[in-house]
């Protein structure tokens, strides 16, 4: 039986250089930077101004199939791709997500990449790093105090506290706060409410950190952010309890990107990191713009198939910021296709050639949908040691027939080197693909209809259900003229429909609009799908049981 490194054992085992060597080597002076420990930094916001002249670097976005509860290794090829990219001469930035603990400590282990191909120092980037997702939840959470301080002082905006659509927000999977009652105990305990969380990768304050374009522009989407309706049913902003300027003072050092490295020393912004299944699920566009200022070339990944976070990227974040995609590659597993082709989890590791063949609808979908967009795409085959040849040559030969670019990627077992073939794919997709990218949508049609076109285009949905609920809304939301935002749908990541168990590419299904909620600030409408929830819970046998610290202070079972 073959034995293979942990991503963590190999990560203890990897050469960091110090951090001012790689920041050095983007040629960026010392006033622009401070470094964070030996081995991350935060760059200046100034940067950007100063680099403002300087041409913009071609930004290639990494999505992927329907995922398995895994994951298909977004991460694992966004890192070994810019790897890639640097070894056939492009000076490449990667620009990631920071990771959330929900799923650190739930089912899908950290999130820094995989194998050989993993940004550095991943424990910290896994933990507590530098401390950015702290900050969005305190101000998250400020926020909450200052609702109920403003109830509890005598309401002057005259708040209806049973209309109060403020979560509260913490980093961890924990269902027993999804509802909560608050304020128990007496007149001056507070007013009694009922309350709740939300994971913080899902709050608005992480939407608008990944969204906005500068720290004035932070300060003015954090005012707008709607947490509550009035007892005449108007609107109540951030702004009304004058709380954006405390706010973007929490939120100050955190909007600063992140500098790492990868275990190849390729430099790597890893900054803000909502989860693309109930919220947007891209980085940040300061450290996307900046990267790409700083490269001739930005590797970026949106999270889950590219039925949310590519969507929401190509939708909501390129067209908010003005981002226009070179190409974007979608990252295919053998185990999750043949995971849609109807094969048992516990035998996604043995060779079948009809389950991987039926299960290829679901990549079809997803180029299908990208089309849509007129954006130039490449297929990246993300290699695992139980793939077979056949089965690898079978996902080829099945692209090569329809004139789809598709690579094998090694990059998780041999890094930048195993990516090298997709790396020239990629650079000769983008030179000889003509690029017609545009959004999928236009901003002023109804909020009906750019749910419609989304379930319909890219879902494959035959039939959208409005709740009475959503339809109200939609009036409402329309008469506060908030019908001109873009959609941010809530759905499962596991399938096109917002049934996790539908696998595939189910068709002629009807999809169920439950509840909408105004992300004024982010700029968007949320669009809650199904029984999708925006606080996850713990597995029964979370990933957190198997963690530790040895005696001389590692991690460990950080995968
Ligand atoms: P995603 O970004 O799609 O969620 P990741 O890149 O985080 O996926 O990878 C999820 C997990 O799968 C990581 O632990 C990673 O080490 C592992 N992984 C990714 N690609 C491979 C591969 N080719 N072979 C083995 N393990 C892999």
């Amino acid at each position: 039986k073959l034995t293979f490194k942990s991503d963590i054992e190999i990560a203890q085992s990897a050469k960091m250089l110090r951090i001012e060597e790689i920041v050095g080597q983007l040629g960026i002076e010392e006033d622009d930077w401070e470094p964070y420990g030996r081995y991350k930094g935060k760059l200046s916001l100034d940067l950007f101004q100063k680099l403002q002249n300087v041409e913009d670097g071609k930004v290639v976005l990494v999505t992927a199939i329907s995922p398995t509860p895994a994951g298909e290794g977004k991460s694992t090829v966004t890192v070994g791709l810019g790897q890639a990219l640097n070894r056939v001469g492009k000076k490449t930035i990667i620009a990631l997500r920071e990771p959330s603990l929900g799923p650190s400590m739930g089912i899908k282990g950290g999130a820094a990449g995989g194998g050989y191909s993993q940004v550095m120092p991943m424990e910290d980037i896994n933990l507590h790093f530098t401390g950015d997702l702290h900050a969005i939840t305190t101000a998250n959470n400020a926020l909450a105090a200052l609702i109920d301080n403003h109830i509890h002082q005598g309401n002057e905006l005259n708040i209806d506290p049973r209309r109060i659509v403020w979560k509260r927000a913490l980093d961890m999977n924990d269902r027993a706060l999804r509802k909560i009652v608050i304020g128990l105990g007496g007149p001056v305990q507070g007013v009694p409410r009922e309350d709740g969380f939300d994971i913080t990768v899902a709050s608005e304050v992480m939407a608008i950190f990944c969204l906005a374009n500068d720290l004035e522009d932070l300060k003015i989407r954090l005012s707008k952010m709607v947490v509550a309706f009035d007892y005449d049913n108007q609107p109540i902003t951030a702004g009304h309890l004058n709380a954006q300027g405390a706010l973007t003072l929490l939120l100050k050092d955190a909007i600063r990107p992140n500098i790492v490295q990868t275990l190849e020393n390729t430099p790597a912004l890893v900054h803000g990191g909502p989860f693309a299944n109930i919220a947007h699920g891209c980085n940040s566009v300061i450290a996307t713009k900046l990267a790409s200022k700083l490269g001739e070339m930005v590797v970026t990944e949106a999270g889950f198939g590219a039925d949310l976070g590519a969507e929401k990227f190509l939708d909501i974040k390129a067209r908010y910021a003005g981002i226009k995609p070179s190409a974007v590659v979608i990252v295919a597993t053998v185990r999750a296709l043949k995971m849609h082709g109807g094969l048992a989890k516990e035998y996604l590791k043995n060779p079948d050639l009809e389950a991987l063949q039926k299960g290829m609808p679901n990549l079809e979908k997803h180029l299908e949908t990208l089309k849509e967009f007129g954006v130039p795409v490449v297929v990246a085959i993300n290699k695992f040691v139980t793939d077979t040849d056949e089965e690898v040559a079978f996902i080829k030969e099945w692209c090569d027939s329809r004139g789809i670019a598709a690579e094998e990627a090694d990059v998780w077992a041999k890094g930048g080197q195993g990516g090298e073939a997709l790396a020239k794919r990629v650079l000769e997709t983008i030179e000889t693909e003509e690029n017609k990218y545009k959004p999928l949508y236009e901003l002023n049609v109804s909020l009906q209809e750019k749910i419609e076109t989304i379930c319909k285009k890219v879902y494959g949905a035959g039939e959208v259900q409005f709740s009475p609920k959503a339809v109200k809304q939609m009036k409402q939301f329309t008469d506060f003229g908030w019908d001109q935002l873009p959609i941010c749908m809530a759905k499962t990541q596991y399938s096109f429909s917002d049934d996790p168990k539908k696998l595939g590419r189910p068709k002629n299904f009807t999809i169920t609009i439950r509840e909408l909620k105004p992300s004024i600030g982010a700029g968007f409408i949320v669009a809650l799908t199904g029984d999708v929830m925006t606080m996850p819970g713990l597995p029964k046998v979370p990933a957190a049981n198997n963690m530790d610290v040895s005696e001389d202070g590692k991690a460990v079972g950080l995968f």
